[in-house]
């Protein structure tokens, strides 16, 4: 018996339009991380018949392995490569962030750098990569006046939409216009999802790059909310069910009891399919459209969950079980995280299954 991801690619696409239309930008979807664990292989493969113009991921490892499976979109790659990925992304013809006079002096010393296809990074507050602003224009005239590849795209990061950020990020975007209107370089892009939601009119950049909301999922309570659909649920089956005969702790540790009568229900999936284990002892999962509290701790394979009067008479073992819905943040929340990491932590022993 194995969990499974259920991943409704329909959804999906159905996400990525409304965010099209919403904004009057196009998309990049953003596919690293497999995904946020949702398959990127089986994902980009969808997607290409819709004909998105570029796609996101982290590293050139995440470019090649989608590459490597058949599936022929444009990729660009978002973080810094050393000079050995940096050299293989060019010969794979894969679109690169240049961030940095490091990552500039690396572009210079691989001779076939003809084809090389450039997004100057400008870090307007993140602090993580990117040239900042007072660089920017040198770095791009330097890479011209070499003739070091083609600068197709220009972008910065926000730190902070989803936060009460707004003075710092309309700071961010407008240390940014001066790039959102220049029509000689193809893709212009700042905005990730929180930042769509909250300032596509703040910005006349021609691309945004959506990751966790074509996923269905927004960090932050908004009323544009409605408009995307939920993508995937992560399921499993009950495997065991017992009527307690008397007071009797339940999992490692004996954290906690059940009491005389209670019905327990033991579902194959533990922490190493991702199920966290800080969701032990009080942890939310729904069964028939029931909450069911997790009780005891999480184990590695295992959880062990109550389950309530209500549906005690329609529960037997096959019974299906919903670990995390689209209500993944507000679980996410309760122990100090965000969907995202969640997500991207499912494990590959859960199968993924794309509808
Ligand atoms: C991950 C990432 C995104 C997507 O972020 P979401 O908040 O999930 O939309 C966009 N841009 C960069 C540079 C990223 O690293």
């Amino acid at each position: 018996m194995r969990s499974w991801l259920e991943i409704n690619l329909n959804n999906l696409s159905y996400n990525l339009a409304q965010i099209e239309k919403l904004t009057n930008k196009k998309v990049i979807p953003v596919i690293k991380a497999n995904a946020y664990g949702l398959g990127s292989i089986q994902i980009a493969q969808y997607l290409k018949s819709k004909d998105y113009d570029l796609y996101a991921v982290a590293n050139f490892h995440e470019a090649l392995e989608i590459k490597e499976s058949g599936v022929n979109i444009k990729t660009l790659i978002m973080g810094n490569n050393d000079k050995d990925d940096l050299q293989q992304a060019i010969k794979n013809n894969f679109s690169i962030t240049i961030s940095s006079w490091d990552d500039i002096k690396n572009l210079e010393t691989i001779t076939s750098n003809i084809n090389s296809l450039i997004h100057i990074k400008i870090d307007t507050g993140m602090g993580r990569i990117g040239f900042l602003p007072s660089e920017a224009e040198k770095a791009i005239q330097y890479i011209k006046t070499n003739n070091l590849g083609e600068i197709e795209g220009i972008y910065s990061h926000l730190s902070s939409a989803d936060e009460n950020e707004d003075e710092f990020t309309l700071n961010q975007i407008t240390q940014f216009s001066k790039y959102e209107n220049n029509e000689n370089i193809k893709f212009r892009h700042i905005l990730n999802s929180p930042g769509i939601f909250k300032y596509y009119k703040n910005t006349n950049t021609n691309y945004v790059r959506p990751g966790i909301a074509m996923y269905g999922i927004l960090l932050f309570d908004s009323p544009l909310k409605n408009i995307l659909k939920p993508v995937f649920k992560l399921k499993t089956k009950i495997i065991y069910l017992k009527k307690l005969q008397k007071e009797t702790f339940i999992s490692y540790g004996k954290t906690e009891s059940g009491q005389k009568g209670d019905i327990i229900a033991t579902l194959p999936i533990g922490y190493a399919d991702g199920l966290d284990r800080r969701f032990s002892n009080g942890g939310i999962v729904k069964v028939l459209g029931q909450e069911c509290k997790i009780i005891g701790r999480v184990c590695m394979d295992m959880t062990m969950i109550v389950i309530p009067e209500s549906i005690k008479d329609r529960v037997e073992i096959g019974t299906e079980v919903d670990i995390y819905d689209e209500e993944i943040q507000t679980a996410a929340e309760k122990i100090g995280t965000i969907a995202d990491e969640l997500m991207t932590r499912i494990n590959k022993r859960v199968q993924r299954r794309h509808i």
